[in-house]
C-alpha cells in the first residue's frame, strides 16, 4: 500500500502536459472502433480490480461497500456507455451542405462540418464521488471518448482509490496499444500543482466538481491565460423542492419520508441533495413539517467523506441556524463525533429568507431549510430571486401544477433538470440527462456533466469548405461507411 503521494513538480507538470500533446496528435485520428475497445477495456480493468477497489475506497471515504458498489457499475456502465456512443459515431453531429454552383446571385460552396476533439484536457478528481466522478469518472471518459487526452489531479481524500483506478487505465492503454501520453495521473495538495495544469499553455479544458470558491477560482484562473480556455466546474446547488399546496395537504406523510430520505442518503453529500423546501403557510405545510421532524430525528448521523468536510458542514450548519428568523424543525437525536455530519432540518419566513442572501448559500451535508411562503405568490417572489440550480422539483397534482404556470416558466430559467413528485437524489446516466444549471450550479450551463452529451464539452466544431471527398474526414465523406445521420441542405437523412 502506497502510503505518500509526492506532490507533482513543475518539472513532471510540464513533462505530463507535453506527453498529453503528442499523444493527442495520434489519439484524436485513431478509429472510432479503437477509443471504443479503449473505453470498454478500462471499464473490464476497473472491474478486475474486484474487491481491493472496493475495500480501499470504502477506507479512504467512509462511505458503506453497496454504495462503492453500486459506484463502480455507474463507472464501468458509463465508460461502456460511451463506448458504444464512439463506435456509432454520429455525436460529432456532421452536418453536409452540398454546393449549389449555380445558384443566383452567388454560387454556394460545399460546406461541411462536425465536432473535433478540443485537446489535452485537465480534470480534478471529486471528493463525493471516488469512482464516478474522479480517475475513470464522467469527466475523464467523455474526454477520452471525444479523443481528448486527460490529466486527472487525484483528489487528496482518496489517493490510493484514484492509484488503482489509474492503473487499470493505463492497463488499458497497453492493452490496446495507445500511446501512454493518452491518460497521466498526478498528486498535489496545495492548490500549487491544480494551477499550475490550469494555467499551462497546453492544456486546452478543464473538468472539475467540488466547491465553489475552487471552481469559481479555477474558472477565473483559466480567464485570465493569454489564451482563455473553457472550465467546466460543477459546484453549488440547493436544489429546491416547492410543495403544492393542494397535493401537501393530501400527502404530507408521503412527502415528507421521501424527502427525509433523500436528505440524508450518503450523508447529504450530493450536489442534488435537495436543500431547499418552499411550501405555503397551512395544516398541510405543519403536519408536513412535523412528520419529517420525526423523520430526520430518527436518521443517525453518518462519518462524512473526509474531515474538512464535516468540519465545512458543522460551520455552514451553524452559520445557517444563527440566522435571523431560523427556526430547527428537527434534528438527529444521536450525539454524533466531529467526523459525523447531523442531519437536521429548519424553517424560515419567506419574507426572511429573501432579505438574507446567507440562507440560499449550499449547506453539504444532510440539511434542508423550509422556507414558509403566505401565499403562491409570495412563493413565486422567492423562486424568482433563487441563483442557478442543477435541479428544481414540484410536488403537485397535474391541474395544480398547470395552473402555476408562471412558477414553471421561472424554474426553467433556473435549473437544468425539472422534477414532477420525485426527489432530486439519484442522478440517471442517460442520453437525455441534464446535470447542470445556471451559475453557482455550474460555470456553463449549456452542457451536462453527465450522460452522453457530457462528451460535447470536450470537442469543437470545425467546418471544412470545398474540400474534395478525399482530403475530408471519414465522418463527413461522400462514401461515408457509418450509418450516421447527416443535415444535407437543411434536410436531415440517415445516410
Ligand atoms: P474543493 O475544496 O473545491 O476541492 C476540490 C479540488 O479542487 C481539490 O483537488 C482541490 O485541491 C482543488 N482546488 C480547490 N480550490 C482550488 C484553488 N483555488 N486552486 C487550485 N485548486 C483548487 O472541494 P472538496 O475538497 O471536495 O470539498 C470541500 C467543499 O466543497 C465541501 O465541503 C462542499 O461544500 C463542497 N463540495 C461540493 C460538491 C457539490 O457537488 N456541490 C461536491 C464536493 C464538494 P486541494 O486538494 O489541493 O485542496
Amino acid at each position: 500500500m502506497q502510503t505518500t503521494y509526492p506532490d507533482a513538480t513543475t518539472e513532471s507538470i510540464n513533462a505530463a502536459l507535453q506527453e498529453a500533446h503528442i499523444a493527442f496528435l495520434s489519439y484524436k485520428n485513431f478509429s472510432n472502433k479503437k477509443k471504443a475497445e479503449f473505453l470498454s477495456a478500462i471499464a473490464d480493468e476497473i472491474e478486475a480490480l474486484d474487491q481491493i477497489l472496493v475495500s480501499t475506497a470504502m477506507r479512504e471515504t467512509n462511505l458503506p461497500e453497496a454504495r462503492i458498489v453500486n459506484e463502480r457499475g455507474r463507472t464501468t456502465g458509463h465508460c461502456r456507455m460511451f463506448a458504444t456512443l464512439v463506435e456509432e459515431g454520429s455525436w460529432v453531429e456532421a452536418r453536409v451542405d452540398t454546393a449549389l454552383p449555380n445558384r443566383m446571385p452567388a454560387p454556394k460552396p460545399d460546406i461541411r462540418k462536425m465536432l473535433v476533439p478540443i485537446g489535452p484536457v485537465v480534470v480534478f478528481g471529486a471528493a463525493n464521488f471516488p469512482l464516478a466522478y474522479s480517475t475513470a469518472g464522467g469527466d475523464t471518459i467523455s474526454a477520452l471518448a471525444a479523443g481528448c487526452p486527460v490529466i486527472v489531479k487525484a483528489h487528496p481524500a482518496h489517493p490510493e482509490t484514484s492509484g488503482l483506478v489509474a492503473v487499470a487505465i493505463k492497463k488499458a492503454i497497453e492493452k490496446c496499444g495507445l500511446p501512454g501520453g493518452v491518460f497521466q495521473h498526478l498528486y498535489g495538495v496545495g492548490f500549487q500543482v491544480g494551477q499550475s495544469l490550469v494555467k499551462h499553455p497546453l492544456t486546452k479544458a478543464v473538468g472539475f466538481t467540488g466547491s465553489l470558491a475552487g471552481g469559481k477560482a479555477l474558472f477565473d484562473l483559466a480567464n485570465q491565460r493569454p489564451e482563455p480556455i473553457p472550465v467546466f466546474a460543477e459546484m453549488s446547488s440547493i436544489n429546491p423542492v416547492i410543495l403544492l399546496p393542494e397535493s401537501l395537504s393530501r400527502n404530507f406523510e408521503k412527502t415528507a419520508a421521501s424527502l427525509a430520505a433523500s436528505i440524508t442518503l450518503g450523508v447529504g453529500q450530493f450536489c442534488t441533495n435537495p436543500g431547499l423546501i418552499l411550501a405555503v403557510e397551512g395544516t398541510g405545510l405543519v403536519k408536513f413539517m412535523e412528520f419529517l421532524g420525526n423523520e430526520i430525528q430518527k436518521a443517525m448521523p453518518g462519518t462524512m467523506l473526509h474531515q474538512g468536510i464535516a468540519d465545512n458542514y458543522a460551520k455552514k450548519l451553524a452559520q445557517a441556524l444563527a440566522q435571523k428568523g431560523v427556526t430547527i424543525e428537527g434534528q438527529s437525536s444521536a450525539t454524533g463525533t466531529t467526523a459525523q455530519g447531523k442531519p437536521l432540518v429548519a424553517s424560515v419566513l419567506a419574507e426572511s429568507f429573501i432579505k438574507n442572501p446567507t440562507l440560499a448559500e449550499e449547506v453539504f451535508g444532510p440539511f434542508s431549510l423550509i422556507v414558509k411562503c403566505k401565499s403562491l405568490d409570495e412563493l413565486n417572489t422567492v423562486a424568482n430571486r433563487m441563483q442557478g440550480q442543477l435541479t428544481a422539483s414540484v410536488f403537485g397534482e397535474e391541474g395544480e401544477i398547470s395552473n402555476c404556470s408562471s412558477l414553471m416558466n421561472v424554474l426553467v430559467e433556473k435549473a437544468g433538470r425539472l422534477i414532477i413528485n420525485g426527489v432530486p437524489t439519484g442522478v440517471e446516466v442517460c442520453p437525455s440527462m441534464q446535470h447542470g444549471g445556471p451559475f453557482p450550479a455550474t460555470t456553463d450551463s449549456r452542457f451536462s456533466a453527465v450522460g452522453t452529451d457530457a462528451i460535447r464539452r470536450f470537442s469543437r466544431p470545425v467546418a471544412f469548405q470545398n474540400f474534395p471527398d478525399s482530403l475530408l474526414p471519414d465522418e463527413l465523406k461522400e462514401s461515408n461507411p457509418l450509418a450516421i445521420w447527416r443535415l444535407y441542405n437543411g434536410v436531415w437523412n440517415k445516410k
